[in-house]
C-alpha cells in the first residue's frame, strides 16, 4: 500500500498538469471490496499490473498482443498505420508505445477501448494528444466524461480530458477495416460494464473480448458501471456462438486462450450463479452465502488472483439480488 502510494506520487510528479485528472486513487475502501489487510481489489490489481513485464506475442501476420501492461493490448498493422485495441496503464504508456512501434513500425492512427477502466484506457491522453481516433461503445465516452466511483472494488477515476475521450462511438455494433483484416465491434449489452466491446478480427480468426474474460482469475463484475452476472454469461454465450476451435481469444488479462478455455470459464460462472441462486432462494444473507463457500472447488484455479473468492461471491450475490446498492 505504502509502496503503491509512493509510486503514484512519483508518477504524478513527472507528468504534465493535464494528466492529473487521470488519478486513479482506489481510495474508497468499503468492507466488501477488501482483499485482506485493508487492500482493495483495485490496489492489489494495480500493484500486479505495474510490476508485470511487458510481453509481445505474435497472433498472426501483422497482429500482436502486448501482455502485462494493465489490460492486454492488441495491435493490427496495415501498409501505413497501426490500429490498437486498448491502451494499457497511464504509468506505462512510454513502454507500451515503444513495444508497439518496434513490432509494427507504423504509427498508431486508431484506438479502440474495450471498456472505460483505467488499465485499458490509460494511454488515451497520449494517443489523444497524437490525434489518434479513439473508438468505443457510446457508454465509455459518457463514463470517461465524468467522475466514476466503484466503491465495491475501491475504484474512483476520471474525469478524462476531452482529448482522451472516444470521438467515434457506436451503440450495438460497427465494422472497420485494417489492411486485409475485417473488424466487427459488438456490444451484447451490460456484462463487465455497460460499455463492453468485443472485437472479432477476420480472416485472422482472433476475438478480443476485454474483461468479460480474465485468464485465469475470477472476473470483476463492475456493478456500479452497469455490469451484471447474467450479462457476463449472456455475452459469453454470444462469443462462444461466434467462435470456433481455431479461434485465438485475447482476454482482458492473462494469456491468449482458446474456445475450450472460454467454455470452461463460462461453465464455472454458470455453476457459481446457480449455487448462489440456491442460497438466495433459501433466504441466506450475503455473509451467510460467503460462509457457505459456494466457489470452494473452483478457488484453486480461479481464486488466486486480485478477486478473492469472498469478493467474487459478494459481487455475484449483489448482482443476483440487486441488494447492497450502497456497496456497488
Ligand atoms: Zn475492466
Amino acid at each position: 500500500m505504502q509502496q503503491i502510494l509512493q509510486k503514484m506520487r512519483l508518477a504524478f510528479a513527472s507528468i504534465p498538469p493535464i494528466v492529473l485528472v487521470l488519478v486513479t486513487t482506489g481510495a474508497v475502501m468499503p468492507a466488501t471490496g477488501q482483499v485482506g489487510t485493508g487492500e482493495t481489489v483495485i490496489q492489489k490489481a494495480t500493484e500486479q499490473f505495474e510490476s508485470t513485464p511487458l510481453k509481445t506475442i505474435s497472433l498472426d501476420k501483422g497482429i500482436w498482443m502486448f501482455g502485462g501492461d494493465g489490460g492486454n493490448v492488441t495491435a493490427i498493422v496495415d501498409d501505413g498505420s497501426t490500429l490498437l485495441i486498448d491502451s494499457g496503464l497511464d504509468s506505462r504508456t512510454a513502454e507500451l508505445t515503444n513495444a508497439v512501434f518496434q513490432a509494427t513500425w507504423h504509427p498508431v492512427t486508431r484506438l479502440v477501448n474495450t471498456h472505460w477502466h483505467f488499465d485499458h484506457t490509460g494511454g488515451n491522453v497520449y494517443f489523444g494528444l497524437e490525434s489518434v481516433t479513439i473508438i468505443a461503445q457510446e457508454n465509455v465516452k459518457q463514463r470517461l466524461s465524468s467522475v466514476q466511483n466503484v466503491p465495491f472494488i475501491g475504484l474512483r477515476d476520471g474525469r478524462y480530458p476531452t482529448l482522451a475521450l472516444p470521438t467515434l462511438t457506436y451503440s450495438s455494433s460497427m465494422t472497420l477495416s485494417q489492411g486485409d483484416q475485417h473488424l466487427t465491434l459488438v456490444n451484447y449489452g451490460p456484462a463487465h460494464t455497460d460499455g463492453d466491446t468485443i472485437v472479432y478480427i477476420s480472416p485472422a480468426n482472433v476475438a478480443v473480448i476485454g474483461d468479460i474474460f480474465s485468464n485465469h482469475v475470477y472476473p470483476i463484475i463492475d456493478l456500479a458501471s452497469g455490469g451484471s452476472m447474467d450479462g457476463m454469461i449472456h455475452s459469453l454465450d454470444q462469443i462462444l456462438a461466434q467462435t470456433d476451435d481455431q479461434a485465438k481469444i485475447v482476454p482482458g488479462h492473462g494469456p491468449v486462450a482458446n474456445r475450450s478455455d472460454l467454455q470452461n470459464y463460462r461453465d464455472m460462472l454458470a455453476q457459481v450463479r446457480q449455487r448462489i441462486k440456491v442460497l438466495v432462494g433459501a433466504g441466506k444473507t450475503m455473509d451467510e452465502a460467503v460462509a457457505a463457500a459456494p466457489t470452494k472447488d473452483f478457488d484453486a484455479q480461479w481464486g488466486q488472483g486480485y478477486v478473492s473468492p469472498d469478493v467474487f461471491v459478494r459481487m455475484v450475490f449483489t448482482s443476483l439480488t440487486d441488494s447492497g446498492n450502497a456497496n456497488r
